[in-house]
């Protein structure tokens, strides 16, 4: 059973695919069930909530219908990918009192000073460290807060750090993520391990195989799995890789998410079966 539970679709300011598309691609994929997660940024109203809020009928009248068209052959949840809700706490405690959703990802795209991660000029080792410093300090504001069910992408700035850092890793601001880690696990938020990573130079699921065993070893068992994909061809893409990684990691359960609520699906060893198998020929 395999689960993509972070999609977006044109109702993310960034994303292209109308959700129709995306439950056919899936399917064609071999997910179970997928959850739509269109982005809510809290920073500027303008590319953040904005963007949502104006589109927002649109989105639940398309699930809806896509939803009831794809009954029986594969569940779609309704979801959301919020982004750093601590820098308008105000605004995102209203509306997520007032909509209820299936899951909840939660993520930091922008610093306090409004600006992008992925448009930053990582132009010294400096900057690099700044913006991992910030960007982890931001991430317990965002766990402090709480209201989602995954972090999401907890290595994201990463992706934008090719040919800027030497190796595609977090290890230096270790004494930055245990304190993440420890109270993602107290909170009883999951983890996601984003698939993304195996497209772009890191090759390999966000965040990276130590981070995930930490957080093994500090009790963690509630993992969440998904693609990030902005489009068609991203979709349900190493879904199955990051479910044979999280096995070898001594994962042996998944959650998907209905109503908020984790249901956990056994992790299937692929490549562990197939050895057997072998061995029994
Ligand atoms: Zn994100
Ligand atoms: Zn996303």
């Amino acid at each position: 059973m395999y689960f993509d539970q972070h999609l977006h679709s044109r109702f993310s300011q960034d994303g292209t695919p109308p959700i129709a598309n995306i439950a056919a691609a899936a399917l064609r994929r071999g997910m179970t069930a997928i959850t739509i997660t269109d982005h809510f940024d809290l920073c500027d109203a303008e590319i953040g909530y904005q963007f949502y809020l104006d589109h927002e009928s649109a989105r639940r009248e398309e699930f809806e219908r896509v939803r009831e068209q794809y009954a029986g052959q594969l569940e779609i949840g309704w979801g959301l990918e919020i982004g750093h809700p601590y820098q308008m706490p105000d605004v995102a405690a209203r509306f997520l009192e007032s909509r209820s959703f299936d899951f909840i990802l939660g993520s930091v795209h922008f610093l306090r000073d409004g600006s992008d991660i992925y448009l930053i000029d990582y132009d010294s080792s400096a900057t690099i460290d700044r913006v991992f410093t910030e960007y982890f300090t931001d991430m317990l504001d965002l766990i402090d807060f709480g209201g989602f069910d995954s972090l999401a992408h907890l290595d994201y700035p990463l992706r934008v750090m090719r040919g800027k850092i030497g190796e595609p890793t977090v290890l230096p601001w270790r004494h930055l993520i245990e304190p993440i880690l420890e109270k993602v696990v107290e909170k009883g938020i999951a983890l996601e391990l984003n698939t993304r990573g195996f497209m772009d130079w890191k090759k390999r699921q966000e965040p990276e195989d130590w981070v995930l065993r930490r957080y093994y070893e500090l009790g963690g068992r509630l993992i969440t799995i998904g693609s990030d994909a902005h489009v068609l061809d991203a979709v349900g893409v190493a879904v199955p890789d990051a479910a044979q990684k999280a096995y070898e990691l001594g994962f042996r359960e998944v959650a998907y998410y209905r109503n908020r609520q984790p249901t956990l699906y056994p992790l299937q060893p692929v490549c562990i079966r197939t050895a057997e198998a072998a061995r029994a020929i």
